[in-house]
Order: C-alpha cells, then sequence, then structure tokens
C-alpha cells in the first residue's frame, strides 16, 4: 500500500510511514489501522514458523511430495518453504528475517511463538536439534529490527550449555519465546523425547495421525498403527504438552462417509480429543507415490461437492474446547496436479456448516470486550489419562476471550517431577500482541489471573499445580506464586 507524501509530493510505503511514526512516537503502541495485515496477531502472539534443513523422513507415506531441496513433505513454492530457503534453513535468521518483517509492517515482537516445521523432527540427529533451537532462541535474544544477519549456517557446533544459557537469557529479554512446537509421528512418541523436548523448552507437539483407520493407516503406508496414536498422545497428554493433530480427508483407501465416520472418532473417543486441529485433504502432488496410484485409477480427489460435504459435517463435530488451525494445505495450485484448489475453502465451509463451537471460529479478534460483560464458562471432558478442565472466558454470543486448559491425572506421572500434580497445559487470553507489560485490548485486564485462581480451585485434592511453561512465560508464572523446577513451574497446594 501506498500513501502520498504530501510534503515531497510523492509515493511513500506503508512500512515507511510506520517507521516515520514510531521516530515521531518513540514507545508508543502504533493505531491498529496502520498494522499490516493484523490478523496475523490477533491471537495476542507473533507466529514465527521455521523450516529444519532438507532431511530424510522415516515414513513412507504414499501421499507425501518428495521435494529435495525441502525436507520431507515441504514443497518449495510454499510461502513458508520459500524464507527457509531464501535463508538457506539457518534457524537464527529465519526468526531474526521474519521478526524484522514482523515489526516493519507495524506488529510488536515481544512475544514470540516459534513453529519448527520439517519431516519428523524426532528423526533428525541430536547435536543438529540443540544447535537449531539453540540459535532460534539466540536469534530472539538479540533480535534488533535493523541488525544486518551475517552468512546463513545449515548447521553448526551444539551444545547443551549454550542453548540452556541462551533459554536463561530469554527469560527476561525484550522478545520472548511464549510457545514452542515441533511436529512428529505418533511411533517416534517415546520417554525420552519428551523429556528432551521439555528440555528444549517445546510446548506443543504437532502429531501426523492422518486417520484413526488400521487399514488406511496400511495403504497409504504409514508405518504405524492406531495404537500407537493412541498411546503418543496418552503420553504427551501425560506430560502436559498441547496436542494439535493432523488429519487427512480422501486418503487412499476411504470414502467421504469413512472419513465422516473416522473424524467422529476424534473426538467421540477419550483416546483422542486433540487440543488443536489442521484437517488436510488429500491433494495430489506430481512427486508423491500417490500419482501412480491415480494413473492406475485406484484413487481419485473426491469432487468439490464431496470435500465440501465432508469438511461442512465433520466441522461441527469439533468440540468447543479445539482449534482448527488449519483446513488445507499452503501448496501453490501449480504444484497440484488434482485436488482441491480453492484457497478461500474454509471461509465456503464455514459459511454452509451449522453450529461450529471450534475456538478458532469463536475467537474474539480485535473486538473491544470489558471483562465484566465476559463470564467464566467451564468444560469437563474424560480423556485416556483422566480428566480435563477447559475454562473459558466467552461473550454472550459464545466468542471466546481467554481460556485455559487443565489436566487433572488419574495415572501415575511420567516423571518424579510431575507426581502428584495437576497441570496447566495452556493459559491465552486474546487481544493484540502488545508489548509485554502493556494494556491490550483483553490481554493483561487480570483474566489470566482470574483463569489461575479457578484452575487452583479445581486442582483441590492434588498436591501441586504443575505448568508445561515456554521459556517466556516463567516470570509470569513466578509473579504467581509458581517456583521453577527441572521441566515445569510448581505451585504447592494446601489442603
Ligand atoms: S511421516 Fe510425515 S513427513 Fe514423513 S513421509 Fe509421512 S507424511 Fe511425509
Amino acid at each position: 500500500m501506498t500513501d502520498p507524501d504530501l510534503t515531497t509530493n510523492r509515493s511513500i510505503s506503508k512500512v515507511e510511514l510506520i517507521s516515520r511514526w514510531r521516530r515521531k512516537h518513540p514507545g508508543q503502541p502504533l493505531p491498529e489501522k496502520m498494522i499490516g495485515k493484523p490478523v496475523r496477531t490477533m491471537s495476542g502472539v507473533v507466529p514465527v514458523t521455521l523450516l529444519t534443513k532438507p532431511y530424510p523422513c522415516p515414513g513412507k507415506c504414499i501421499f507425501c511430495p518428495n521435494d529435495v531441496r525441502m525436507p520431507k513433505s515441504y514443497l518449495s513454492a510454499e510461502p513458508g518453504a520459500q524464507r527457509a530457503a531464501a535463508n538457506n534453513f539457518d534457524p537464527y535468521n529465519q526468526v531474526s528475517s521474519r521478526l524484522q518483517s514482523y515489526y516493519a509492517n507495524g506488529h510488536t515482537t515481544e512475544k514470540v511463538e516459534l513453529i519448527i516445521l520439517g519431516g519428523t523432527w524426532s528423526a533428525y540427529p541430536l547435536p543438529y536439534k540443540i544447535w537449531f533451537i539453540g540459535r532460534c532462541f539466540e536469534a530472539l535474544n538479540e533480535f534488533k529490527p535493523d541488525k544486518k544477519l551475517g552468512a546463513p549456517q545449515i548447521s553448526g557446533e551444539a551444545a547443551w550449555p549454550r542453548l540452556l544459557k541462551a533459554q536463561k537469557i530469554n527469560e527476561t529479554a525484550s522478545t520472548r519465546c511464549v510457545g514452542l512446537s515441533i511436529e512428529t509421528r505418533p511411533d517416534f512418541i517415546t520417554l525420552g523425547q519428551l523429556i528432551e523436548l521439555r528440555q528444549m523448552g517445546c510446548t506443543k507437539i504437532q502429531i501426523g495421525i492422518q486417520s484413526l483407520d488400521n487399514r488406511v493407516l496400511r495403504l497409504n503406508r504409514r508405518g504405524h498403527t492406531v495404537a500407537a496414536t493412541k498411546k503418543a498422545i496418552k503420553l504427551l497428554r501425560s506430560f502436559g504438552f498441547k496436542i494439535q493433530a493432523h488429519w487427512m480427508a480422501n486418503l487412499y483407501g476411504s470414502t467421504p462417509a469413512k472419513d465422516i465416520a473416522d473424524f467422529k472418532k476424534l473426538f467421540g473417543q477419550i483416546w483422542y480429543r486433540p487440543d488443536e486441529l489442521k484437517i488436510y485433504p488429500c491433494s495430489l502432488i506430481e512427486t508423491a507415490e500417490l500419482m501412480n496410484y491415480c494413473r492406475k485409477k485406484l484413487w481419485r480427489p473426491y469432487s468439490r461437492a464431496e470435500l465440501m460435504r465432508v469438511m461442512v459435517l465433520v466441522l461441527p463435530m469439533v468440540e468447543p474446547y479445539c482449534r482448527v488451525s488449519r483446513m488445507i494445505r499452503d501448496f501453490s495450485s501449480d504444484d497440484i496436479v488434482v485436488g482441491n484448489k480453492t484457497t478461500n475453502f474454509r471461509q465456503l465451509v464455514e459459511a454452509r456448516a451449522k453450529n461450529i463451537k471450534e475456538i478458532r471460529y469463536r475467537e474474539i479478534k480485535n473486538i473491544l470486550v470489558k471483562p465484566d460483560d465476559l463470564r467464566l464458562e467451564i468444560i469437563t471432558y474424560t480423556t485416556s489419562i483422566g480428566r480435563e478442565k477447559f475454562l473459558q472466558w466467552v461473550t454472550k454470543e459464545n466468542q471466546i476471550a481467554g481460556f485455559l486448559r487443565l489436566c487433572l491425572p488419574r495415572v501415575e506421572a511420567p516423571v518424579k517431577e510431575l507426581a502428584g500434580a495437576a497441570i496447566i497445559r495452556e493459559l491465552h487470553v486474546y487481544g493484540h500482541a502488545l508489548a509485554l507489560g502493556g494494556l491490550g485490548r483483553t490481554q493483561h485486564s487480570g483474566l489470566g489471573k482470574q483463569l489461575l485462581a479457578a484452575a487452583e480451585r479445581l486442582a483441590k485434592g492434588y498436591k501441586k499445580l504443575s505448568v508445561i511453561s515456554s521459556i517466556g512465560t516463567k516470570k509470569y508464572y513466578q509473579k504467581h506464586g509458581f517456583k521453577d523446577g527441572q521441566l515445569y513451574q510448581h505451585l504447592q497446594l494446601v489442603d
């Protein structure tokens, strides 16, 4: 966008306008209308997506694209992949350049969620993973909007002490990590892996479950069973991780009716019930093995009407405690041989579906809301390890302004540190990602504090209330009486 510069009679870019405004009003938040694509940080946090280096995945899934320039499952034309390749997959430069771009477009960069994508994280060598995460934290700690970035590095020297030092600095840095996720497969979720991920500061796991039907998993050469998915989700939950499941429609061997029945299990059965969901209808990519199946007429994409019907029927099945983060992949239409190419497919589905309850549809966005106009609602559901309480602040219209996920386990804790603990798995209050300590529209209005107090009451009978905090939210919980443990923070509960 350009605006006329009246003093020099030339057009200036939005970025330049923002920069001038900041120079004139140092320390003040930018007027909302000046922010470019405000929806990007509408949920209160700046999401920074970055990719690991190209590396083979142990999976052999027939629908998965093969692009040697990319980590498995990604295509070079996807926007996130393009940014990663432009930085030669260097984590430091990926984080820094993305934040610089956000800042230049008027977003604040104090609270960052790191979303690490690429094949199966657990299959990468440990030294690479330590180096990668360490460099992400260093990029946050050293972030400057106008810093000139050095030559990108694809790998480097790994050391736990260096990573831990960077995490320590990040606890009080001006750009803090308030969430960190990786993606992996169910059969790679082990006790050792999850301890390692907590040491790295991870709070959310994206897990490719794809189908809850063993026959479909086998036909698509997923290499794991439904039992592995159940076991993985159970372990993730007992560690308190936030669980984002990936589920696919239109896989080889499935039908619209089978997909609908499969999806029903996601929320109907205690084994699954994810916190977030990515729904990916299968698209045919030239380099995927599925191409051969299509040529032999063994598989075909659903017609637009079939796919629409499946999505319109499954979306209302998503329970109010789950957020549907995505409904289609970011593949460019040039890469899709056959399959859905409509980029606003989600909007079309939402316009047709009835009674949508999922979180993203109900987020308060930038609507001004007074805490008095909100009521606290508690949803209780059973999981494979006990009960879960989803506490949500909602308006009269059922829009959501904040929530807390409280896990009340009834099974033995996976690590000693969590023995006798109720676990806060997530606390989120919506509002623009204003500066830490600043006054947002709904953030910092005491809603988070009240959610914590309610969680403490609901955890009665447990020895302590533990939280799977991010490195950058530790100070917040310390302020509310939590003490640092090894992998979690804890509040001792009195009888
Ligand atoms: S596990 Fe994931 S990344 Fe690996 S082949 Fe299967 S779909 Fe692709």
